[in-house]
């Protein structure tokens, strides 16, 4: 995906800076004005509510949900009625997540104790990556 030129002074010089409302988010470095661009379609909505669910599924809370994906909570509630999703009920472990660039996920990888006995998942995000370990099995 290529940025966006800013809508305030045309400048090429913009750079990714979180997520609005499930669309990406962008900062210009020129004029530091903050704008995000609906180009989000519908294919990528349906990637958005997979994700979600996928997440949901993991244990993930909608709240966090929400802040991860920048869908909202609501939006996610839908979904998991919407599809009839279930989560298993789980008590004894909670994921925790990291978001990572490409280079922080090698160095990660590269340290055999971040995969051991962990049950991660890795998933794409934007133009990061999320790595969600279940601590359950390190004690
Ligand atoms: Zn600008």
């Amino acid at each position: 995906m290529k940025n966006p030129q800013c809508p305030k002074c045309e400048n090429q010089k913009v750079v990714k800076s979180g997520f609005s409302g499930g669309r990406q988010r962008y900062k210009c470095k020129k004029c530091n004005y903050y704008f995000s661009v609906n180009k989000i379609g519908k294919s990528i909505d349906k990637y958005y509510v997979v994700k979600a669910l996928q997440l949901y599924i993991e244990g993930i809370s909608y709240r966090e949900i929400e802040r991860i994906l920048g869908v909202s909570h609501v939006s996610v509630m839908n979904w998991v009625k919407q599809y009839k999703i279930k989560a298993p009920e789980n008590t004894d472990y909670r994921p925790t997540y990291k978001v990572l660039n490409h280079k922080e996920l090698i160095n990660f990888m590269s340290d055999k104790a971040n995969l051991t006995d962990t049950g991660m998942l890795i998933t794409e995000l934007g133009d990061k990556f999320m790595v969600i370990k279940w601590e359950r099995f390190k004690n």
